[in-house]
């Protein structure tokens, strides 16, 4: 494929940060959806195999390619759109159907010629009963639901600690063998099962008998013969041999199931520690891994659980997205909508919801997996401390700064309180204390040149730098990339000398 000069000059300058950094984990920085896709899509390049060591089908991660094509990974890591030789690892909880339909989507958006794929023999596999099982228990949680993406993540968690259920070498050995782990998962469900039908929530017929889970996933199992293998030990010769690998993380911190928003959260390890465990190669390994974080210029968040610096409210949210649909498309009602909102805004008159009706349709703030609207949070410094502590980034890459384009002011969560009292930077409190905290802002001069598409930090308006900069100054870390739009080209690469010199700034707050 021949590279514009643009492309060249983008990719010179990718070398020269990421050259000599064999692994590379990409972590996302507050509940998801932050863009892992477009930054994993864009490195890939730089690397010889990608792996996704944690989650499953519940994530989503969009890229773009330069000639417009979109491609949404469920399982498959976004490096695929490069041609790089993808992973998924034993930490990927394993939807057989959903994985070949992600391949059947690949090849539609991306051409028939898909790289290698690998998945491993190890992970554990979904079938139907774990998705009612998810039913059942949103059902019986009643408003403690968790708003869960229903990929049934959290059963087939469950289920693989309980050592109930099936990994996917069961579907290639002895048919007996697969048909009493299947067996012995029916009967586990079998009482919730009849209690849902009694419920109404579920009819009889729609629970499928063990023959017919079996059927299915052996159907279906033919299709992956070949990519089935023991990915730890390919992993494992593969880093001895000195390639290059690219890990790619699932989620965010906040829907970690240990560091995260616990209950509210997703079922695997999405800080960047998953990933020696979701491979299965050494912590040894890992030891001059680089961690990049990707940071959305406004978080958002899907289901429940706490978001301290939450504009409006995730129900109204979910709803405002569901009866405007419209404003989610490129329509001349979102282009009014839109300018209308932001002159709002710049005019000190806007309520708290126009502000986040505003990014949210900016944003087409609405998920990958679920569709369902995300509700948009102010820049959080506290809970950027939080995923930084957990996390080692050694970078940060910013995308969707463009969305900030035109505003006078940016409000930026820099310190909550808990009854009265200022918690430390870093610091965490429990879930249900995290939802009651009181944040306190700082606002930061925003600029009004809209900056999409701009691909050289020198072209950013001064205001524009001078907020990354202060950005950075404040969590740390240097901010190597800056996302400007959704294309792969959209980006800015600053050399780390141009970053600002944040690590005396780290070291002198440290002591302070
Ligand atoms: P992920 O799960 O972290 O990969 O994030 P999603 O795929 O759910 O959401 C990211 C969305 O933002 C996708 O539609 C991307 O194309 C888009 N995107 C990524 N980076 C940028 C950026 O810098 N600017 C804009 N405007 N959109 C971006």
């Amino acid at each position: 494929m021949r590279l514009t000069a643009q492309e060249k000059r983008l990719h010179a300058r990718l070398l020269r940060l990421f050259a000599t950094i064999q692994m590379l984990i990409i972590t996302g920085t507050y509940w998801g959806d932050e863009g892992k896709g477009k930054i994993v899509d864009l490195l890939s390049c730089l690397y010889d195999l990608a792996v996704r060591y944690s989650g499953g089908a519940g994530a989503g991660h969009t890229l773009q390619t330069p000639d417009g094509r979109r491609f949404v990974g469920h399982l498959i890591p976004c490096a695929i759109a490069q041609g790089i030789r993808c992973i998924l690892g034993r930490g990927v909880f394993f939807d057989i159907r959903r994985f070949l339909a992600e391949i059947k989507d690949a090849k539609g958006a991306l051409g028939k010629n898909l790289p290698p794929i690998w998945v491993d023999k190890y992970s554990p596999v979904w079938t139907p009963w774990h998705r009612l099982f998810e039913q059942w228990l949103e059902y019986s949680a009643g408003s403690g639901k968790v708003g869960t993406t229903g990929k049934a993540i959290g059963p087939l968690s469950g289920f693989n600690v309980l050592r109930v259920g099936l990994q996917v070498h069961h579907l290639f050995q002895d048919p007996k063998v697969l048909r009493n782990r299947l067996r012995r998962l029916y009967r586990a469900l079998k009482p919730d099962f009849d209690q849902m039908v009694k419920l109404g929530i579920v009819r009889r017929k729609d629970i499928p008998l063990p023959t017919h889970v079996e059927l299915a996933l052996l159907k279906d199992a033919k299709k992956i013969r070949n990519m089935v293998t023991d990915t730890a030990f390919e992993l494992s010769g593969a880093y001895t041999a000195g390639l290059h690998i690219l890990f790619e993380g699932a989620q965010a911190p906040g829907l970690d199931i240990d560091l995260g928003t616990w209950p509210y959260v997703s079922a695997g390890h999405s800080v960047a520690a998953g990933a020696p465990i979701g491979t299965g190669l050494p912590l040894s390994a890992f030891a001059k891994a680089m961690v990049l974080m990707v940071m959305k210029a406004l978080p958002t968040r899907v289901g429940a659980g706490p978001f301290p610096s939450e504009i409006w409210g995730r129900i109204q949210s979910e709803v405002f997205a569901l009866e405007h649909p419209d404003l989610f498309k490129d329509t001349l009602a979102r282009a009014r909508f839109l300018a209308e909102k932001l002159a709002l805004i710049n005019s000190g008159k806007a309520r708290l919801e126009d502000w986040s009706q505003y990014f949210q349709v900016l944003g087409y703030e609405k998920g990958a997996t679920t569709g369902r609207g995300r509700s948009v949070g102010f820049p959080d410094l506290m809970w950027l401390h939080y995923a930084i502590r957990i996390n080692g980034p050694k970078y940060f890459a910013l995308t969707r700064l463009d969305m900030l384009s035109g505003l006078k002011i940016i409000p930026v969560v820099v310190g909550y309180k808990l009854d009265g009292k200022r918690l430390k930077r870093g610091e965490m409190p429990d879930t249900d204390d995290l939802a009651r905290v009181e944040v306190i802002y700082e606002y930061w001069e925003g600029w009004r040149r809209d900056i999409s598409g701009i691909t050289e930090w020198k072209k950013l308006p001064l205001k524009t730098r001078q907020f990354v900069k202060k950005l950075e100054q404040r969590l740390g870390i240097p901010i190597v990339l800056i996302g400007t739009g959704p294309g792969r080209n959209h980006i800015i690469v600053r050399s780390v000398r141009k970053a600002s010199n944040v690590t005396s700034v780290r070291r002198s707050s440290a002591a302070a």
